[in-house]
């Protein structure tokens, strides 16, 4: 297996030009358990560690830029405030050495169902930027996730950063697992309110081939807005549950799934709705 490590940007780019069948690592905490435990062996790895240009994180129009190599931990301790979603789902992901090595894009990279960066990404809207030596493309998060554990990144590209809108209202992230920490969701979901717009971002994780929004349960919350209605948040709980597609496997059947999706969206809505209330 041969070893690339760039240290600049504009290397990294270089390197997965001349070696698409490059994998690339970041924390490593994804890549290095594929191939302990025998997966697969990549012919090559692309090291990104060192690329300096990858750990920063910039508010740029209206969004934070998440460097490619902001690892979770500093989401939750630097980024809390602007983007609370995406810190709450941090702080449940694996430990804290994990935490301290794990990056958005490796979650992105990875493209897990179960990955818990993404209902908050889905939920803000966030967007992924990619960048090849052939130039930078800035893809939609409802457009990355192409398959189970695919993305659409093409074979010389890789994640330079991820640009999440700042916070517009309430957000929470809630997931469901066999025990407290250090577990794989069984099925987990992101809200973001935009009180201003009367507006609902929507995010599942682990209920469907890929991460996903329920469109529909957004669409009803906008033209029926009373968050604090019991009946509204119980048909929207209803109409999220209705947007996932879970399968029965290891960590929970499809109809825990989908109850249990239904009572986390009727949840959030709940909580989101009353930090608006104490908070306004
Ligand atoms: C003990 C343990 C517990 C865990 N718990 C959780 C959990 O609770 N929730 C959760 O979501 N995940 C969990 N994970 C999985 C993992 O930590 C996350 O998916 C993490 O976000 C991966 O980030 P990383 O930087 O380590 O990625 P890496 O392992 O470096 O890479 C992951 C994937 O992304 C690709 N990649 C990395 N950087 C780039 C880039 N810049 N451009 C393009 N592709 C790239 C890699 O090639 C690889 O395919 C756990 C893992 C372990 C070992």
């Amino acid at each position: 297996m041969d070893f690339l490590r760039a240290t600049t940007w504009a290397e990294a780019l270089r390197m997965k030009a001349d070696r698409p069948d490059a994998t690339p690592v970041q924390g490593g905490t994804d890549v290095m358990v594929e191939i302990n435990l025998d997966k697969g062996r990549p012919k090559a790895l692309l090291d990104l560690t060192p690329v300096a240009e990858l750990t920063e994180w910039s508010v740029e129009s209206g969004n934070i830029r998440v460097g490619a190599g902001v690892t979770y931990t500093r989401v939750i301790t630097e980024l809390a405030d602007r983007l609370p979603g995406l810190a709450q789902a941090s702080r449940t992901v694996g430990s804290p050495q994990i935490r301290n090595r794990g990056t958005v894009a490796g979650n992105l990279g990875a493209a897990s169902p179960a990955g818990d960066s993404h209902p908050p990404l889905l939920a803000t809207g966030a967007i992924v930027e990619a960048e090849s030596v052939d130039g930078v493309r800035m893809i939609p998060i409802g457009d990355f996730y192409t398959g189970v554990k695919r993305n659409a990144l093409a074979a010389n590209e890789l994640i330079r950063a991820v640009h999440v809108p700042l916070r517009a209202g309430p957000q929470y992230f809630s997931k469901i697992g066999t025990r407290n920490a250090m577990v794989i969701a069984v099925c987990s979901f992101g809200i973001a309110l935009n009180v201003a717009e009367r507006t609902v971002g929507t995010g599942i994780g682990s209920a469907a081939p890929t991460p996903r929004r329920a469109v529909e349960a957004e669409a009803f919350l906008a033209e029926n807005w009373s968050p604090g209605d019991p009946e509204v948040g119980r048909r929207f709980g209803e109409l999220v549950a209705a947007a996932a597609a879970p399968i029965d496997d290891v960590r929970g059947s499809r109809d825990y799934r989908v109850h249990a999706l239904a009572v986390m969206a009727r949840r959030t809505l709940g909580w989101a709705w009353e930090e608006h209330r104490r908070t306004s």
